[in-house]
């Protein structure tokens, strides 16, 4: 291949793209397609985010900023891991990129050396192997199943852990599966990582906010200090706040750390933009109230969704803690016959029907690196949620 550089030959366009496309595509064609693919909220950004934008291109912050973000968020930042997770830092532990995405793809590419090793618990968020391969690491995927809670265990941890590790990624809430990590979940994890000092944890704690119930969520470096001094915690404005095209995500770290992602910063994107900044100032700082009813609005589609999918024989699905997805278990499905006569023998095949038949865009759990399952994004209308769960019960009884 004359154009692919071996960095990037391994890797394809994710899949999730290209389900929406063809989804899309059936629409344009007049299908009543549904897509239940967004990784997206589907509420608008708060009207006050908008302001401070609107006012921050007014008196000319209209150019680069500080390399790694304006003091101004730095410490907005500061205030909100004191504020909601208990986590003390100075501005020196903060960094701000264009996105979480960002954030990982200049931690990886800041620390990792060729044959790296990374833990990834599946099913997981395509992102983090792929950044790992163009980093020249080799992500070591770990299958964390509904039998336990999607969660990575201290035995699977300690029995993944080499002397090449560098890191273990942690999502809480998460995508794809919408499970979370308690503390009694963290701890005994945090005590395999005590005991192995020449490995760092990542923890994506993109869906704080969207937790459901009494669900306490916590994030590591709180609950063990001693384990700080060698963890990332990244958090964002994009789902919490429903800003996920102003780019702006955000991590505390050590220091050296943050230093050595800033040089990644300063020869990719320079800094992050700057009236998004200033928006995500406003974010932070301002009214957090409206996160309570969205949360509530999030729950009452969660509950529609699971409920329905658990009434359909031959799909379980776990109630999840947190963020917008569910990830049911379609085992139950795999061997039967459809009414054109095909047989379903993975849950590709299977989206792939639901697509094609009743119209309903899911994505396989293959996508994510854990079958067989498949994911529902939630953050569609009641309305729709409702037409589109029915469509896919009526289209499991047919199922022979
Ligand atoms: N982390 C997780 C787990 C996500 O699902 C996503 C978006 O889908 C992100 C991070 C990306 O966040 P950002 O918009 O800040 O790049």
């Amino acid at each position: 291949d004359l154009i692919k550089a071996d960095r990037i030959a391994a890797i394809g366009v994710s899949e999730i793209l290209q389900i929406g496309a063809r989804a899309q595509a059936m629409k344009r064609e007049g299908h009543p397609v549904i897509i239940l693919g967004a990784g997206e909220p589907d509420f608008d950004t708060p009207d006050h985010v908008k302001q401070a934008a609107s006012e921050a291109m007014q008196t000319g912050l209209t150019k680069y900023t500080a390399l790694d973000g304006t003091p101004e968020l730095k410490a907005a930042i500061v205030r909100k891991f004191a504020r909601e997770n208990g986590l003390v830092v100075t501005p020196a532990h903060v960094t701000v990129s264009a996105g979480a995405k960002q954030i990982i793809f200049n931690a990886m590419m800041a620390t990792l050396n060729a044959g790296d090793e990374v833990i990834i618990p599946t099913p997981y968020w395509t992102t983090y192997s792929d950044i790992v391969v163009m980093a020249g690491g080799v992500p070591v995927l770990v299958p964390c199943d509904d039998t336990s809670g999607f969660r990575l265990t201290a035995a699977q941890l300690r029995a993944a852990i080499t002397p090449k590790t560098r890191w273990v990624m942690l999502n809480s809430p998460s995508n794809p599966s919408g499970a979370a990590y308690r503390a009694e979940d963290y701890l005994p994890l945090i005590e395999v990582l005590l005991a192995a000092p020449h490995v760092w944890l990542m923890v994506d704690d993109m869906y704080e906010h969207i937790v459901y119930g009494d669900f306490a969520f916590t994030t590591p470096a709180a609950l063990e200090p001693r384990l700080a001094g060698r963890t990332l915690t990244v958090n964002g404005v994009s789902k919490a706040y429903a800003m996920t095209g102003w780019r702006i995500g955000y991590a505390a770290g050590p220091e050296a750390l943050i230093k050595a992602m800033a040089v990644v910063q300063s020869q990719s994107t320079s800094c992050p933009c700057s009236i998004s900044q200033a928006a995500a100032v406003a974010a932070l700082d301002g009214p957090q109230e409206f996160l309570a009813e969205r949360r509530d609005s999030f729950r009452a589609r969660r509950d529609l969704v699971v409920t329905a999918l658990n009434a359909i024989d031959g799909i379980t699905c776990r109630m999840p803690e947190g963020a917008f997805y569910t990830f049911a278990n379609c085992i139950g499905l795999l061997g039967r016959r459809t009414p054109e006569g095909q047989v379903i023998s993975t849950d590709r095949d299977f989206c792939a029907w639901l697509l094609e038949t009743a119209h309903v865009a899911t994505v396989p759990g293959a996508a994510f690196g854990l079958s067989p399952y498949f994911r529902i994004s939630y953050a569609s209308s009641m309305a729709e949620l409702t037409e589109a769960l029915a469509r896919i019960t009526a289209a499991c009884a047919k199922l022979g």
